[in-house]
């Protein structure tokens, strides 16, 4: 552990409690654990242990390559795909058991033929799009394609029905969606078709809508304590690190970095640590759409240039917070840290912000569990 560079450290205790409180919440309400995108760039088998060693009864993934992963580390609880499968993928699906999204009758059917062939029932779940515009059936559709389902394919169990919010933090659009769905299960109940697992709530609508939560909710990041409130206290499991690998003094009026983006303003200390925008730094994902998006966006950016906010381009070494200085390059970084120069020596450790999800998988995750400290 000693000899690595840069690590994202896990605390897997923190995701079992986080696992824990949210099942107090919900009561006697199942739990799906999403860990598609390696468990939001925790590691996806050790998350995915953890969260079934806590309670969890069901996990979700987004493609059946993660499904299959999950069933070849040993993962034995039930794994929802939740993007929906190619026909020639119907055949993993059933010989791992994992669970298909349904939402054109080509699936359905190739699902089925699979099942068939192996002799087993396939576990499917429908999706109904209430509004998302992204993978599921429109409503209008749903009576007509189920009646399809229980009358014309004998391999396959429809054990679930679920549907997705666009905008969970808004009531509002959040219920007029819920109230779709809900009007759905009613209307195929009348038809006398009961699914055992009708699930709708990600980790924002669980927590402020608990009669939206029926038989199961879907959590990601509550488990990763990416969900900051009052109701449930959950808790960031994670940290990122890396060493300083190279310190030198630069005289003033020197340039830093790829494009000559910044010049020293006086004599500048700086550090080099081994982490750059390959390993996932400074990766911004979120892309000004609208008007007002626009304006935030440059806003922000005139008030960093004024100094009047602080910029976030920050990393803590020895409890003091420096700045990245100029362009951050494709694997490494360079931090100014002239206020704390007689204080930093080469293999101290920075602490990091990244986004998680954005943190390559080359950069080690270094999980603690029970006093146990290891590498996947
Ligand atoms: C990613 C995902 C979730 C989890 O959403 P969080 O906001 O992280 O809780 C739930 N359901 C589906 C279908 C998803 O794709």
């Amino acid at each position: 552990m000693t000899n690595l560079t840069s690590w994202l450290y896990v605390d897997l205790d923190i995701i079992a409690d986080n696992i824990k409180a949210i099942k107090e919440y919900i009561g006697p309400v199942k739990l799906l654990a999403v860990v598609k995108a390696d468990a939001y760039g925790h590691g996806i088998f050790p998350v995915a242990s953890c969260a079934v060693e806590n309670g969890a009864d069901y996990l979700g993934v987004s493609s059946v390559e993660e499904g299959i992963f999950l069933r070849k580390k040993g993962i034995i609880a039930p794994v929802l795909i939740f993007n929906t499968i190619l026909p020639e993928q119907a055949e993993d699906v059933v010989n791992f058991n994992l669970t298909s999204t349904i939402c054109s009758i080509e699936s359905v059917k190739a699902v089925d033929e699979a099942a068939k062939k192996c002799g087993k029932k396939a576990r499917v779940h429908l999706k109904i799009d209430t509004g998302m515009g992204r993978f599921g059936i429109l409503p209008k559709d749903v009576v007509e394609f189920t009646a399809k389902i229980y009358s014309g394919f004998n391999n396959i169990y429809l054990e679930g029905l679920y549907t997705h919010f666009s905008l969970a933090s808004n009531e509002g659009n959040t219920r007029k969606q819920f109230n779709l769905f809900s009007s759905l299960i009613n209307e195929l109940k009348k038809k006398g078709i009961e699914i055992p697992l009708k699930h709708a709530c990600n980790s924002t609508a669980l927590l402020n809508y608990k009669d939206m939560h029926l038989d199961m909710v879907r959590s990601g990041n509550l488990v990763y304590g990416m969900c900051p409130t009052s109701k449930i206290k959950t808790k960031n499991p994670s940290q990122l690190y890396s060493k300083i690998v190279f310190l030198k003094t630069l005289p003033k009026g020197h340039h830093v970095g790829y494009g000559n983006k910044f010049t020293t303003k006086k004599t500048t200390t700086i550090a080099i640590i081994p982490f750059g925008y390959y390993e996932g730094l400074g990766l911004t994902v979120h892309q000004p759409s609208n008007a007002v998006d626009v304006l935030k966006y440059l806003l922000k950016h005139l008030l960093t240039a004024l100094g009047i906010r602080k910029q976030d381009r920050i990393v803590t070494i020895k409890g003091v917070k420096c700045n990245i200085l100029g362009k951050i390059s494709m694997q490494n970084s360079i931090i100014d840290v002239t206020d704390i120069r007689d204080k930093v020596s080469i293999g101290d450790v920075a602490e990091l912000n990244a986004r998680r999800i954005n943190i390559s998988s080359s950069v080690a995750r270094v999980y603690h569990k029970e006093n146990r400290i290891f590498t996947e």
